[in-house]
């Protein structure tokens, strides 16, 4: 019978470092320290930073291994090693602009590597005994851009609204979501999914919307801004879903999944304005309010036009709901960033492969 470790894919990443650092207690968001110890298993692509987790070090129950989820035989060996009794999977290639520019990156690490992940997951289970796999949780986080978009009249997204992906990283998330089900239903596997909301705060890779508003205003460089800023999403403060996570993990049906979202609409030009506010008190813009460095720059292909979400299963079966308000988040966010120039810094150099600049193409 395995102990209370936990296996975490992704840990290096946006939301996957703030779930550990809120385990130990550590970080932005502690959530008081959680039993058991932790092993992160990241490929450490661009996006992962491992000094996110620099404040455990010398940590006995924290443990890291680079390696990619794609690569059964090394999930299993450090399976058989740690002999975890949940697996927490985050990794993933996780930005829309990205898949469109390359999307064969996505289907090998989304769907390929959750099957490899899935697959080794299978064997580790079938070996416990029956207390074992009773516990063993497989939680795989996903995202509510697998359900496509909303029209502006259209109600939110539950558990029960069918799969409509739009772009390559939202497909590739579908098929990994629906491999995780499929493991479930044809071998058993205690697996639960979750589908986020946009997620916000510290540690958010400089290509995310916000970060990315925040460092190009205190650069005085253009904020582009897609079509016509009108796209609605959902926003929720990354400790609340972290919080969700470990709701789904403690007490989720095997085999259901979970919406999970902060019931914050938004309009992406009405989000990038609050921002611009927030930072003309925070930094005072020489000659001119933030706002004025608004660009609308040519839309993304396939950009859904609506999210929001329908929380009401994770409220009534898990008693979870979020705390963070937004606009209290969405200033917590911006205090960390600009008193994480150096971070900033050190993420946009790991990028081997920028993004060209949509602000420098015409509308
Ligand atoms: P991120 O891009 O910040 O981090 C991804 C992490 O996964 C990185 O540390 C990277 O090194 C690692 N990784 C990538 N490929 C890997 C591989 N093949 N093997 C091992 N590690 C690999 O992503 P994020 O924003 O933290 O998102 C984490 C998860 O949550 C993703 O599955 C994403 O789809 C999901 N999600 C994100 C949001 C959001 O708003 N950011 C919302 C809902 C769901």
């Amino acid at each position: 019978m395995p102990g209370a470790m936990i296996l975490v894919t992704g840990g290096a990443g946006f939301i996957g470092s703030n779930f550990i650092l809120g385990r130990f207690d550590a970080g932005p968001d502690p959530r008081g320290r959680q039993p058991g110890g932790l092993v992160n298993v990241d490929k450490l692509t661009y996006a992962g930073c491992p000094s996110n987790l620099a404040a455990l070090a010398g940590e006995a129950d924290y443990h890291f291994h680079q390696a990619d989820v794609a690569d059964q035989a090394a999930m299993t060996a450090l399976l058989a090693r740690y002999r975890p009794r949940a697996i927490v999977h985050f990794a993933a290639e996780s930005h829309v602009d990205r898949s469109i520019a390359g999307p064969r990156g996505f289907v090998l690490t989304n769907v390929l590597g959750t099957q490899s992940l899935l697959e080794a997951a299978l064997g580790y289970w079938r070996g416990l005994d029956g207390a074992g796999r009773d516990r063993f949780r497989f939680v795989h986080v996903s995202t509510d851009e697998v359900f496509g978009s909303l029209g502006p009249g259209d109600a939110p997204f539950d558990e029960d609204t069918p799969y409509a992906p739009n772009n390559p990283y939202s497909a590739s998330k579908a098929g990994a979501d629906h491999l995780v089900r499929a493991y479930h239903r044809t071998y058993g596997l205690p697996t639960l999914t979750t589908n986020c909301s946009d997620n916000y705060g510290p540690y958010q890779f400089p290509e995310k919307l916000i970060p990315l508003m925040i460092q190009r205003a205190l650069a005085d460089a253009p904020l582009p801004v897609y079509g016509d800023g009108e796209q609605v999403r959902d926003w929720l403060y990354v400790a609340d879903h972290c919080r969700a996570i470990e709701a789904v993990l403690a007490g989720g049906r095997p085999g259901h999944s979970y919406a999970i979202g902060g019931e914050t609409e938004l309009t992406n030009i009405d989000l990038v304005r609050r921002l611009c506010a927030l930072l003309d008190e925070a930094r005072p813009r020489a000659g001119g309010r933030h706002a004025d460095l608004i660009r609308f720059v040519t839309d993304r292909p396939g950009h859904d036009r609506r999210y929001a979400i329908d929380a009401g299963r994770i409220r009534r079966e898990l008693g979870w709901a979020p705390r963070e308000a937004f606009d209290r988040g969405l200033a917590r966010t911006l205090a960390w960033y600009l008193g994480h120039g150096d971070w900033v810094e050190a993420a946009r150099r790991r990028d081997d492969r920028p993004l060209p600049d949509p602000a420098a193409a015409p509308p």
